[in-house]
């Protein structure tokens, strides 16, 4: 099994005016390919935190970091951002789509940085990420011409368009109805299970934890 998220010994301190922060104790963790990962806790807890420091969008005040075997701990997030853009996708619980582009120019968005793509071939992924989110009816329909559920299987398939080896979720469901939530929750485990992509989701809902393959808790910055 190859493990493809390490953390050591890892603690995330904030400073807020006077205040310190200790967002993450002494977090240590492996998580391995292919998995499918819940991180379960209170609001508060440090999910977020935990899961921003894996996506490289920030880093450690102390402790390593792995992630697919390149020690990622001493760097800054721009000297991070090649390895997050082909390494890593995020969905977020408010979609995070640009409300001007369409569905399809929001999927291809993230593959503009890729040089080595032509526009042929850009056109292609983002037609056949929109087909595996069952989405290819709506590609020129914008996010407000969209419901909940789509917007977030618009974002599944942005986060999926760079082929990355992880995709991170924090709290993709918090903002849907149970019902549309949980064909969100499936549809990332029918693509965990087609393309091996380890998913690691944030949540504090009990019915999202419960399709986890592995599930961890999270309280007052440490795993419990
Ligand atoms: P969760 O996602 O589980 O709700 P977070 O990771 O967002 O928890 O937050 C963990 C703790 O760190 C909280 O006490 C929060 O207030 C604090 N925190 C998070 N981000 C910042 C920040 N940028 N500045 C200061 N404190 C922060
Ligand atoms: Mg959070």
């Amino acid at each position: 099994m190859t493990i493809i998220v390490q953390l050591e010994h890892v603690f995330k301190d904030y400073t807020l005016g006077e205040q310190q922060v200790q967002a993450l104790k002494d977090v240590s963790l492996n998580i391995e390919d292919g998995a499918f990962m819940a991180i379960a806790g209170p609001s508060g807890s440090g999910k977020s935190t935990l899961l921003n420091l894996i996506g490289c969008i920030d880093t450690p005040s102390l402790g390593k970091i792995f992630i697919n075997g390149q020690d990622v701990s001493g760097r800054t997030p721009d000297e991070l951002s090649d390895l997050r853009a082909r390494t890593i996708g995020f969905i977020f619980q408010t979609f995070n789509l640009f409300p001007v582009l369409s569905a399809e120019e929001n999927v291809e968005y993230p593959l503009l940085q890729f040089k080595e793509l032509s526009a042929r071939e850009r056109r292609d992924r983002v037609s056949k990420y929109l087909d595996i989110v069952g989405l290819s009816k709506f590609s020129t329909h914008r996010p407000n011409q969209l419901s909940g559920g789509q917007r977030q299987r618009v974002a599944i398939a942005r986060a999926l368009a760079t082929q990355p080896k992880i995709v991170l979720a924090d709290e993709p469901t918090a903002n849907l109805d149970h019902k549309t939530g949980e064909g969100i929750l499936q549809l990332m485990m029918d693509i965990n299970g087609s393309f091996k992509t380890t998913f690691i989701f944030s949540t504090h809902d009990r019915r999202v934890m419960e399709m986890a393959n592995r599930l961890v808790r999270i309280e007052d910055g440490q795993l419990v």
